[in-house]
């Protein structure tokens, strides 16, 4: 499974970047985890449009979601041109179903999802969990046929949910919105310190922050993360690609 960071800011990209956004590939299927601001543009630079499966999108707020629309366009006249042969499969959040109104069915097949929806694309299998948002949002788990995993947390606030959904996980893609000193002002997003001690609860490998904010120095992310878990961390950047 390769894993390329497309975006990694919350709220809104930095300039030439995106928002929430993560592309997956695994033996031949190419995943988009949520399709944010600035995404459709950088994705390109990783993945051919016309050879993209499935679009995951965890929640309709519009840091992950606000290139979908476009994305639609994209493919409407890929396909229109002959140089898209099938729909692209997007899986939404079914709690979302009132904000993604989606005009071209035929070309996007939506499929609404939720905690208890298992599906597999391709040879990858996916699993969802519902976190702490104020919107409902889920978390992802990607499981390759050799058996590693990738979670991508969403966005969450911290709770027992997160921590047993990422248990063991190979890579865990974790959003650290805040920084410590932030902890208890703003709830539905995670400060490092927690996104540390999610990681360490869970046992998580690999523990990459993401959704960052706008201010401040991102390293003192990672070191707040690191005073609860002793295992790798590393800030996600745009273009950032792991092998696993
Ligand atoms: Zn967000
Ligand atoms: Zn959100």
């Amino acid at each position: 499974m390769d894993i390329t960071i497309i975006g990694c800011w919350g709220a809104y990209p930095e300039k030439n970047e995106a928002t929430s956004g993560y592309f997956v590939e695994s033996e031949g299927s190419k995943i988009l985890l949520d399709c944010g601001s600035g995404v459709l543009s950088r994705l390109q630079n990783y993945c051919l449009l016309e050879e993209l499966d499935a679009v995951i999108v965890t929640h309709a707020h519009a840091d992950h979601v606000a290139d979908i629309f476009s994305l639609e366009f994209a493919i409407l006249i890929l396909m229109k041109l002959g140089r898209r042969s099938k729909p692209l499969d997007v899986y939404v959040n079914r709690e979302a179903r009132g904000m993604m109104a989606f005009s071209y069915p035929d070309n996007m097949r939506v499929h609404w999802i939720g905690a208890d929806t298992e599906l597999t694309i391709g040879t990858v299998q996916l699993a969802f969990s519902e976190n702490v948002h104020d919107i409902p949002c889920l978390a992802v788990k990607l499981t390759s046929r050799n058996g590693k995993t990738l979670v991508y947390s969403g966005d969450t606030g911290y709770c027992q949910a997160i921590i047993d959904f990422a248990r063991s996980a190979d890579v865990l893609l974790i959003e650290s919105s805040f920084y410590d000193w932030q902890a208890g002002l703003m709830n539905g997003h995670l400060t490092a310190g927690e996104a540390g001690r999610i990681a360490a609860l869970a046992g998580a490998g690999l523990t990459i922050l993401t959704h960052f904010p706008h201010y401040g120095e991102l390293q003192q992310l990672a070191a707040e993360a690191s005073n609860h878990y002793d295992g790798p961390i590393r800030l996600a950047s745009c273009g950032m690609h792991i092998h696993l």
